[in-house]
């Protein structure tokens, strides 16, 4: 077997098994992928001798599969996991209590250390790609460039209707989306609106939206997660914000609403056809103890559906082969079917669907010719499955596999990671620079609450 370091050029990658995404559950065993520039040239069944020579490596008795796409996150928040354990932060009072207190600490040197952390741990559990969203993404790009990993930073803009923090921020985020045009072949600058309707009002999504367009830029925003964005509209010229979405063109760029759970299965169509995508969040539902995202629902009407992490203050890991099965499990408890949304469906999800959701092209997400070169490999000892002919592939790639288990990772055509060592980011220095960034943390909030309780003193 060929080994993989920091720079080794990769022309064709040789597995046991390739499972292709194809929709039919094909698996080539064996099978070979060719890649050039990036991209997939060609990907074939081995009859005969497997290849071998420059340039092609051969991973063994591993399953190759499209790299996993995490299609709602917020990088720098490695920082606070933890923290918001036993709150629900997908309301705003849980939002404003546990994060923003702290978040009025952060200044911009606290934020690499942790995006390189989330990075490593994303690397670790197959994704490859990811949405995020959070401000000073000016200090998260570079971290993220260094990672290799394909990305969408979205600069999160709160401004609750105050006008000097809109006009700030927008400017902030437009200057961001800007620099990082024509920066990176799989890194973008997005706009990041923090909700549409809650913290985001009308006159601010505009100015996103015409800076989205000018910059072939897209939106990802929090929607949906309870029920303040209709009752805002209902409030303020009536209509659904659904309705008001489509009415001021917010769907017309790709646009990512991240959660859905309270979103009416009435409003499903109206997102169909459009360029927006549902990122759901199971584990996040779960444990902040709302309702299931209608996907099933979603899927039949045409509306794309990605999968996502959250942060790991909301969500403890960041393991999207345990968002997936929860996905499964959540929707079958909920609707009282099994496999109400299939494995095959569901991986579907968090491949093609993330894809979509990140504007990729349309290949992208499966290993056929054109496609990103995005992948990863899980030893075939690491997955729990039964007989062949008893269990598909795709069951056992969502009920029995564990995102630790991901061997290597690759994107556009580059080595990430090999054997599970991380090539691109030194994970142990970024772990204690996270430790003593958060020790300056603590340290801001105690000097502050020392210095309030002294002036209650005085
Ligand atoms: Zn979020």
């Amino acid at each position: 077997m060929s080994s993989i370091g920091r720079n080794t050029q990769t022309r064709t990658i040789v597995a046991d098994h390739i499972w292709v995404n194809d929709g039919e559950g094909t698996v080539l065993s064996a099978g070979a992928i060719d890649i050039l520039d990036g991209r997939i040239e060609q990907v074939r069944a081995i009859t005969g001798a497997r290849p071998s020579g420059p340039g092609v490596v051969d991973l063994g008795a591993v399953v190759v599969m499209p790299g996993l796409v995490n299609a709602h996150a917020h990088t720098p928040m490695s920082l606070m996991r933890g923290v918001a354990e036993g709150t629900s932060l997908l309301t705003m009072a849980g939002f404003l209590k546990v994060l923003r207190t702290r978040e009025a600490h952060l200044t911009p040197e606290l934020v690499p250390a942790s995006v390189a952390v989330s990075c490593a741990d994303y690397i670790r559990h197959g994704i490859t790609s990811f949405a995020d969203q959070y401000f000073y993404a000016d200090e998260i790009a570079p971290v993220v460039l260094e990672s290799g990993m394909r990305a969408r930073l979205a600069w999160g803009i709160v401004e609750l209707g105050d006008d000097e923090a809109r006009s700030r921020e927008l400017a902030a985020a437009e200057k961001f989306a800007e620099s990082m045009v024509g920066a990176s072949d799989v890194v973008r600058g997005w706009l990041g609106p923090h909700a549409f309707f809650v913290d985001n009002q009308p006159e601010a999504m505009l100015t996103e939206l015409a800076v989205a367009k000018r910059l072939g830029a897209g939106l990802h925003a929090h929607f949906s997660t309870t029920s303040e964005e209709d009752d805002w509209c209902a409030a303020n010229g009536g209509g659904t914000a659904v309705d008001r979405l489509v009415e001021m063109g917010m769907l017309d760029v790709p646009t990512i609403l991240a959660h859905c759970t309270s979103l009416p299965v009435e409003q499903l169509p109206a997102l169909a056809g459009t360029r927006a995508a549902m990122a759901v969040v199971p584990s996040v539902a779960m444990q902040s103890g709302v309702s299931a995202a209608p996907v099933r629902e979603a899927l039949d009407h045409g509306v794309t559906v990605a999968l996502g992490t959250d942060n790991v203050c909301n969500n403890t890991n960041v393991d999207m082969f345990e968002e997936m099965r929860t996905l499964g499990k959540l929707a079958a408890f909920t609707s009282k079917i099994p496999n109400q949304v299939s494995p095959r469906e569901i991986l579907e999800i968090a491949t093609v669907g993330g894809q979509r959701a990140i504007a990729g092209d349309d290949s992208d997400g499966r290993l056929v010719a054109g496609a990103v070169a995005d992948l990863i490999a899980i030893p075939v000892s690491e997955i729990a499955r039964g007989p062949v002919g008893a269990q598909t592939l795709e069951s056992a790639l969502v009920y029995g596999t564990s995102g630790s288990s991901v061997s290597h990772s690759m994107v556009a055509g580059r080595w990430l990671m090999a054997a599970r060592e991380v090539l691109t980011l030194d994970v142990a220095s970024a772990l204690s620079r996270q430790q003593a960034d958060y020790d300056i943390l603590l340290a801001r909030i105690a000097e502050e609450a020392g210095a309030s309780n002294g002036a209650r003193g005085q």
